[in-house]
């Protein structure tokens, strides 16, 4: 058993797991809301404001959501209408899905950085030819067909979970933004996400920190079809830059806030050069497609999990395009297929 999976089952045992809401400090509240997924709850943040609140990160519109929710507006006294803005730290599903769902009930205008919100776009929109364009990308790197149809099908029930979309006003990392009271600066966290921003207060030294850094949790990197370039690169460079802020508490989107916020990065970093060095050796034994990486990686088991299996798949390929963007692996196409091999050197 891991480290990790040693945590996991202590917080477990532990009143973190309850999904609700949780008081914080200087009148905070963290929502947990449910997703149908291993990651079990996204934290919701609401920060009082001079009347009403402001909320960051709603969560992914499931039946579940929406019941807690209710239960957490009921216990609190709170309409729709004292939602007076909506603030997303990314685009990503259990982060965003509720935002126009929220938005049509509260009135309220829904922040987010115009890549993020191009991407939500992407996926979602109705030109959208992202699952085929993943379709396409996961046939180049050796995945079976009956998997990528799989994928293509999971994807299509987030549809539904974003559902109605938000209009949006945009913001942009290097500005500041009033939360809660306070003046906070907008950091550009690529690397997890095209766009996501991190919210920096200097006076108390707290970082919003959405999915960029969580405690017990190795955030997803991927390969993102049509956004090219090296996310692996952008997550560490952006790790790196975010260890130069002084931060007393971390509020992640998954998970508790956390006080190790340094720490936490140099873990990070830490997982994402031991398994490039993993990589490097398992190359050198034998050249392998992407899809046969992920598979000794991360098990076969994924294969009865569309939705797993399509987050290994990515960060396997994120990795090997690091490998090959920093000279220690080539690739060439092979019988239809990109096989990945160690560089010489
Ligand atoms: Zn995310
Ligand atoms: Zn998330």
């Amino acid at each position: 058993m891991t480290k990790q999976q040693d945590e996991d089952k202590a917080d477990k045992r532990s009143k973190a797991w309850e999904i609700g809401k949780v008081i914080l400090q200087e009148g905070w509240i963290q929502v947990k809301v449910p997703v149908p997924f291993s990651l079990r709850w996204v934290n919701s943040y609401l920060l009082p404001e001079e009347s009403g609140y402001t909320l960051i990160d709603p969560g992914l519109r499931t039946e579940a959501a929406l019941g807690v929710w209710l239960d957490v507006m009921q216990d609190l006294g709170l309409v729709w209408t004292d939602i007076k803005r909506i603030v997303l730290t990314h685009q990503h599903p259990d982060h965003y899905g509720l935002a126009g769902y929220m938005q049509e009930r509260s009135g309220a205008p829904v922040y987010m950085t115009r890549q993020a919100h191009a991407y939500a776009v992407r996926l979602w929109g109705a030109e959208s030819s992202f699952s085929e364009e993943l379709h396409a990308l996961y046939a180049d790197h050796g995945m079976p067909a009956e998997h990528r149809a799989a994928i293509a099908e999971n994807l299509e029930t987030f549809v539904e979970m974003v559902t109605p979309q938000p209009t949006v006003t945009y913001f942009e990392a290097g500005s500041s933004m009033a939360l809660g009271g306070l003046e906070w600066e907008l950091i550009d966290a690529p690397g997890h996400a095209k766009g996501q921003v991190c919210f920096y207060q200097k006076d108390r030294q707290w970082m919003i920190c959405g999915d960029q850094v969580l405690p017990h949790i190795t955030p997803n990197v991927s390969v993102v079809p049509g956004e090219g370039g090296d996310p692996l690169n952008d997550f560490l460079v952006s790790l790196e830059q975010l260890k130069s802020y002084e931060v007393k508490l971390a509020f992640p989107g998954h998970r508790d806030p956390f006080s190790n916020f340094e720490g936490r990065i140099t873990e990070l970093q830490q997982h994402h050069e031991r398994r490039l060095d993993k990589m490097v050796a398992m190359l050198a034994e034998e050249p392998r497609t992407a899809y046969h990486m992920c598979e000794a990686l991360f098990g076969s088991r994924l294969n009865g999990n569309a939705h797993q299996l399509r987050f290994a798949m990515s960060e396997t390929l994120a990795h090997l395009v690091y490998l090959e963007n920093f000279g220690r692996a080539t690739s060439a196409l092979r019988d239809g297929a990109y096989v990945f091999a160690a560089a010489s050197s």
